[in-house]
């Protein structure tokens, strides 16, 4: 088996790749916009240095030589998400080239690490689309290995190294992780595009590498083509995608001058991160090596850090973990919503989506005042995103434990009481 990636992260910028606009999440769809991300005519992109310096990092860290100069191409491909019709992306002038990745048995060569643009959202409705530009110009690294992964257990533990390194770097590759994957038992190379997550390249992996072994072993050779992978039915199926590299038609992108990358000194922030790192530690009597994993080539946690160790409003444990939630929520997590998250830290309450959803909107935790209307709501909500809760709830009554746990837990809120309205759901005696 040869398994080739093409890895899509984006990067923990404040703002887009070639404009000023946010990359924070929006709470309402084209709100973080300009010309230049929707792709208007007349618009010209500025390169976001910030996202060169952090691409730079990841190249270093994933054994790359640096090119001292670099350039961008426009990428040519017709659909809705990009209505220039063109993405920018590098080529021969990318940042990086020629890294490894170091497995326990064996070496990934990668191939090439280049800076591009994410294209914009599309949310499909039954019989129209939508497009959110919130997402358009994200800053992007796509990671290209050579085919050197020779099983699915080689898979797995590439990806869970790539992503300790991105991670160290503040790289959350969790979620948002987009790759395209080679796979080919046979001769011919199958490439799976877009699949988002790790869990899902994993399992559409390991569909194709049984999908073809059992044509092998009927003596059908796998054909070559494009398939993309469906996560309900965790298969994958021929896909539509007709554009070949030749048909991209790369064109250099004469609106973006090419950037020496020598200016950018990684090493000296590595060597001031961690001379900071050390004194913080010393100064508060923390960890020296937890420091460093917060802060680590990563500026926006050092200055989260720096804020919450200049006030006296926190504990040192608090701040620790209001810097780790911002290494998962990124911009959304400053000095302004600092206070706010680490009240809900305080009142135990594990920091999630939902919870940042709640901070964004600037409400505090509700553990005060469990109203009993207002737990019955949450419940409600929780069982609505699980309709079949109710039903395996009638086969084993413990599953309620787990709703409580889980609501309890995301909105800060005594279990008792939690458990009280729950049982009176579920059991359907309300008063
Ligand atoms: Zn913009």
């Amino acid at each position: 088996m040869k398994i080739g990636l093409e890895v899509h992260v984006a990067l923990p910028t404040r703002s887009k790749l070639f404009c000023s606009c946010s990359t924070a999440d929006a709470d309402q769809p084209n709100t973080n916009v300009c010309p230049t991300c929707m792709g208007l005519p007349g618009s010209k992109p500025y390169l976001n240095g910030e996202a060169v310096r952090i691409a730079k990092s990841v190249c270093i860290a994933l054994g790359c030589v640096v090119n001292g100069s670099i350039s961008f191409v426009r990428k040519t491909y017709f659909y809705p998400d990009l209505p220039k019709s063109y993405q920018i992306t590098q080529i021969d002038g990318a940042i990086g080239r020629d890294g490894k990745i170091k497995l326990e048995n064996t070496e990934i060569r990668i191939r090439r690490v280049q800076i591009e643009e994410d294209p914009a959202k599309l949310i499909r409705e039954d019989r129209y689309s939508l497009i959110d530009f919130n997402r358009s110009g994200t800053p992007l690294v796509e990671i290209v290995t050579e085919p050197d992964i020779k099983s699915e257990k080689e898979l797995k533990e590439f990806l869970y190294v790539l992503w300790s390194i991105l991670y160290y770097l503040g790289v959350d590759i969790d979620k948002e992780i987009k790759t395209d994957l080679n796979i080919s038992l046979g001769s011919n190379r199958v490439e799976v595009k877009n699949v988002t997550g790790i869990k899902n390249l994993l399992d559409a992996a390991a569909y194709e590498a049984s999908r073809q072994a059992s044509l092998l072993s009927r003596g059908n050779e796998p054909v070559k083509e494009t398939r993309r992978y469906d996560e309900r039915s965790q298969r994958t199926e021929p896909s539509r995608e007709k554009e070949s590299e030749e048909e991209y038609g790369y064109i250099y992108e004469t609106d973006l001058e090419d950037y020496d990358t020598s200016k950018i000194k990684t090493g000296d922030i590595e060597a001031d991160v961690r001379k900071t790192a050390k004194s913080i530690a010393s100064r508060n009597g923390l960890d020296y090596d937890t420091i460093m994993q917060l802060v680590a080539f990563d500026r926006h946690s050092l200055s989260l850090l720096n804020h919450g160790l200049n006030s006296t409003a926190y504990d040192p444990s608090t701040i620790l973990n209001v810097v780790e939630a911002g290494k998962r929520f990124r911009s959304s997590v400053n000095e302004k919503s600092f206070s706010l998250i680490a009240e809900y830290i305080k009142a135990g309450v594990q920091i999630d989506k939902e919870i940042m959803e709640r901070i964004r909107k600037g409400l505090k935790p509700d553990y005060k005042t469990p109203d009993k209307l207002k737990i019955r709501e949450f419940i409600s909500k929780e069982l609505e995103n699980d309709p079949d809760i109710l039903k395996r709830y009638r086969k084993n009554p413990k599953v309620i434990d787990f709703i409580v746990d889980t609501v309890s837990r995301k909105y800060g809120l005594p279990q008792k009481s939690v458990a009280e309205e729950a049982k009176k759901i579920l059991t359907g005696e309300d008063d």
